[in-house]
């Protein structure tokens, strides 16, 4: 009893990725930990991420996977602190083994699911105190008391310092509704608005050609918008273009739309040879049709065939020099975003010159904010989860220290 009158209250609000971490990291006999989740239960957007595999981190050494962020600068000392290697031997330490995949990318090992990995977590936080509230959903603040709504009671919560982990803005059915905006702007927090990100990108495909392609995969090509090229696939959809070859260009995608109402990114379908190598097959066998060629000789699948055919005229599709510089430089125009909740991560929440280096909110003292609901981003490949990892852990090692 008399322990817990000297130790100061943290109240943890939001139960995700970032907000686990830190609950497990803080020093229980200086915290008494109270953790705050809307929902009934504990991660659900994690468990939602688990689905078809939980990519937790990347394999990719220090100075490559800090590139991969929008905002590096700011994110940079968090992965500095916690890292993907200490992710991978924390995970160890709490039962959890991982693999690195063919992708470079870091998975637990096969027979472990990602309930088993949230149990494990939630093993480590009951080990350190925390205790749990959930059900409680924060409404907004009563002069410097937190107000939650639990079954329609309200409760007022007056803790020494309060982190937030709300979440980004997508997949609301997981709890991260970002509702909060407004609440944080009213109490003189900057805040951005949300924005979809590793998103579908909308795309008004010929009709002949999406009715037999729908579904339809862009493989082994790369995939460039500005300057910025990235490696992988990407599927054709009705609506538009999706994927891990696309997801990493939303940034230059969305300022292109801004400024222009439309962006445009270029596919590389054959990575292997060259506009001049492809000219020289493309003339070289003059017997054979322009379809065989592209098809038999060149081995274009009969998506990127159908897609070079009917996007160029006849007069275009009978020169080498044009059809050679369609499989290098294929153009395809988006006109549009995805839906913000069907959406992988959202920019936007807490602008970061509202928070210090340390997290805190600089206008309100002992506040602090981590995880997605800060501006950053990320593509894919466990780049999302490891920065809100790493901030949790960031933030326990320093608030330790305090
Ligand atoms: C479909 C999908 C696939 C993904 N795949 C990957 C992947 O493979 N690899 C990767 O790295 N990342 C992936 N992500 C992204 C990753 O899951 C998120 O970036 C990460 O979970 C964010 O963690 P967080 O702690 O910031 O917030 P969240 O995990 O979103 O947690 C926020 C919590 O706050 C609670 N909350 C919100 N408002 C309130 C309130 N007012 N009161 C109380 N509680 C509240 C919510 O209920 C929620 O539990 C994926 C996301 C989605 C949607």
């Amino acid at each position: 009893m008399e322990e817990t009158k000297l130790k100061k209250t943290i109240a943890i609000i939001g139960g995700g990725a970032s907000a686990m971490m830190l609950a497990c990291s803080l020093d229980s006999t200086k915290y008494s930990i109270a953790l705050y989740e809307k929902n009934k239960a504990l991660g659900r957007k994690f468990l939602v991420a688990g689905d078809g595999g939980l990519n937790i981190t990347h394999s990719e050494n220090k100075d490559l996977f800090i590139e991969r962020y929008r905002n590096a600068a700011f994110i940079k000392p968090f992965l500095n602190h916690f890292s993907n290697t200490d992710f991978i031997h924390w995970l160890q330490s709490i039962g959890i083994e991982t693999f690195v995949g063919s992708s470079k990318r870091v998975f637990p090992v096969k027979g472990i699911k990602p309930i088993q990995v949230l149990k494990a977590i939630e093993k480590k936080m009951t080990q350190n105190k925390v205790s749990l509230f959930y059900n409680h959903e924060w409404t907004g603040w009563k002069e410097n008391n937190l107000l939650f709504q639990k079954g329609g009671q309200t409760i007022e919560v007056k803790p020494d310092i309060t982190v937030f982990a709300l979440g980004g803005a997508s997949w609301k059915v997981t709890g991260s509704h970002g509702n909060w905006l407004d609440v944080f702007a009213q109490k003189g927090i900057a805040t951005v608005p949300f924005s979809p990100s590793n998103c579908a990108f909308k795309v008004d495909w010929k009709s002949e050609f999406i009715q037999e392609h729908h579904g339809k995969a862009l493989k082994n090509a790369s995939f460039r918008c500005d300057q910025k090229i990235q490696k992988g696939e990407a599927t054709i959809t009705q609506f538009g273009i999706e994927g891990s070859g696309v997801y990493p260009l939303s940034d230059n995608i969305r300022n292109q739309l801004i400024d222009n109402q439309k962006a445009v990114i270029y596919v590389d379908f054959k990575l292997e040879l060259s506009e001049n190598e492809l000219i020289h097959i493309l003339k070289n066998d003059p017997k054979l049709s322009v379809k065989d060629v592209l098809l038999k000789r060149i081995k274009l699948t009969k998506t990127q065939y159908d897609l070079i055919k009917s996007y160029t005229t006849k007069e275009e599709y009978l020169s080498p020099q044009f059809v050679a510089n369609c499989i290098k430089y294929f153009p395809i125009e988006i006109t549009g975003l995805g839906e913000i909740d069907e959406a992988i991560s959202t920019t936007g929440g807490i602008d970061l010159t509202a928070v210090t280096s340390h997290l805190e909110c600089k206008h309100a003292t002992s506040v602090f904010c981590i995880g997605e609901m800060l501006d950053w981003d990320a593509p894919t490949g466990g780049y999302l989860l490891q920065a809100c990892f790493s901030m949790g852990n960031y933030l326990a090692s320093y608030l330790n220290q305090k």
